[in-house]
């Protein structure tokens, strides 16, 4: 047995999965409201934007974009990010 460090609060602890015992329903909780957010509105938001209307923090956004389900969704956010920053920066040639 060894010991990990919890990805949302930094404690130790001894069990399996990347979250402590402690933290794992307010993780499974959040996933399904990130979840059923993406059900909703698509990904077409900004993770500035979910982060806002889940109460999910960026944090952890990112960190459940790393998980292998929401692999897809991770690229779609990544190139819909991009455009929006070229479109801000006005460096859009066509
Ligand atoms: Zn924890």
């Amino acid at each position: 047995m060894e010991f990990k460090k919890c990805s949302r609060c930094g404690n130790f602890y001894l069990s399996e999965g990347d979250i402590c015992p402690k933290c794992n329903p307010k993780e499974n909780c959040e996933i399904s409201t990130f979840k059923s957010y993406i059900e909703e509105n698509g990904i077409s938001n900004s993770l500035e934007n979910i982060a806002g209307a889940t109460g999910i923090s960026l944090k952890n956004l990112n960190r459940f974009l790393n998980f292998q389900e929401f692999e897809n969704l991770k690229e779609q956010i990544n190139n819909s990010d991009i455009i929006n920053n070229q479109e801000n920066n006005g460096i859009i040639f066509h």
